[in-house]
C-alpha cells in the first residue's frame, strides 16, 4: 500500500513534467473508483494550466489556474500507480493497459492511472472553500514534515489518552502519514516502547518521537527518490524497507544496536516490534 513517502516520491517525480503545462485532455474509462468520480468536473479541468503538485497526507493535489483555482485530488488507494510517458512528436499514445482507469494529457506528457483493486480516488475541489472543507481532508492532523507538528503539539494531544503510543501515532488526527512500519521504527529510534500509554509520554519523549518520525519518513522519501526515472511508480519504498529497518519484521532476530532479541506483539490489530533494551521507557 502506498504510504506517505511513496506518495511524496510520486509528487516529486510528477512535478517537473506537469508544472506549467496545459492539461489538454482528460480521458476516463470508468465513472468510479472507491467513490464516484465527478466526471464533468474532471473533464472541466481540461484547458487549464497545472501548477506545482502538492501533497496532503497521502493525497496528491494538482492545482489548476483559471476561475476558482480548482484542484484535482488523487489517492492511490491500495494498489494505484501513476505512470508518466513522454510522447515524441506525432507519437501515438500507448494502448490502454489492463486496470488503467484514467489519463491526463499535459502537452507531450501523458499521466496514466493504473489500479487493479480500484481503492483509489479521483476527485475535484472546484475552489478554495471546497478544498478546505473536503470531507477527507478537513479533519486531518498536521503534516509530519511541517512546522505545525512539534513536541508541544504531540504532548498536548496525548494528555489523558490511555491508548498505546504506537496506536496514538497512527491516528491521522494527531499526525498524518505515520503508517504501521514507520510507527514501529520511530518508536525504536525514540527509545519509547510502543505499548506505553500515550498519556505517560514526557515532553522529552514527544520531542524524540517528532525527530524520529521526521527522520524515518525523510530517509524513506530520499530512498524512494533515487530510483525514479521516466516512469513514476509507488513500489520505491521496498529498497528502504530492506536496508534500514531496525525492528519491523525482525521478531526473534538480534537488535542491530544492542543484540537483544526483538520482540513482537499485536497492538491495535497491527503487528508491532520493539527492542526491550533500546526502548526501556
Ligand atoms: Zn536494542
Amino acid at each position: 500500500m502506498p504510504e506517505l513517502p511513496e506518495v511524496e516520491t510520486v509528487r516529486r517525480g510528477l512535478a517537473p513534467h506537469v508544472t506549467g503545462r496545459r492539461l489538454d485532455a482528460v480521458e476516463l474509462r470508468r465513472a468510479d473508483l472507491r467513490w464516484p468520480i465527478p466526471v464533468r468536473a474532471v473533464r472541466g479541468l481540461a484547458g487549464r494550466t497545472c501548477g506545482a503538485p502538492e501533497r496532503r497526507s497521502k493525497y496528491l493535489i494538482l492545482p489548476f489556474d483559471g476561475s476558482g483555482a480548482p484542484r484535482a485530488l488523487i489517492h492511490l488507494g491500495m494498489s494505484g500507480r501513476l505512470f508518466l510517458d513522454v510522447l515524441r512528436p506525432r507519437q501515438e499514445p500507448p494502448a490502454w493497459e489492463l486496470h488503467e482507469h484514467w489519463r491526463m494529457r499535459f502537452a507531450d506528457r501523458l499521466a496514466r492511472y493504473v489500479d487493479p483493486r480500484r481503492f483509489g480516488m479521483l476527485d475535484v475541489a472546484k475552489d478554495e472553500r471546497e478544498y478546505a472543507a473536503h470531507p477527507l481532508l478537513a479533519a486531518l492532523g498536521p503534516e509530519p514534515l511541517g512546522d505545525a507538528f512539534d513536541a508541544a503539539w504531540l504532548h498536548a494531544r496525548s494528555r489523558g489518552r490511555k491508548l498505546a503510543t504506537k496506536v496514538f501515532l497512527m491516528d491521522a488526527k494527531n499526525v498524518v502519514g505515520v503508517g504501521n512500519i514507520y510507527a514501529s521504527e520511530a518508536c525504536f529510534r525514540a527509545g519509547v516502547r510502543p505499548a506505553r500509554g500515550a498519556a505517560r509520554l514526557t515532553r522529552g519523549d514527544c520531542a524524540r518521537l517528532v525527530t524520529a518520525i521526521r527522520d524515518v519518513l525523510t530517509e524513506a522519501i530520499e530512498a524512494g527518490g533515487t530510483t525514479l526515472r521516466d516512469y513514476i511508480g509507488v513500489d520505491q519504498g521496498a529498497g528502504y524497507f530492506q536496508r534500514a529497518l531496525f525492528v519491523y519484521g525482525r521478531a526473534g532476530e538480534p537488535c542491530k544496536v544492542c543484540g537483544t532479541t526483538i520482540q513482537h506483539r499485536v497492538l491495535g490489530q497491527r503487528a508491532t516490534y520493539w527492542c526491550p533494551r533500546c526502548q526501556p521507557r
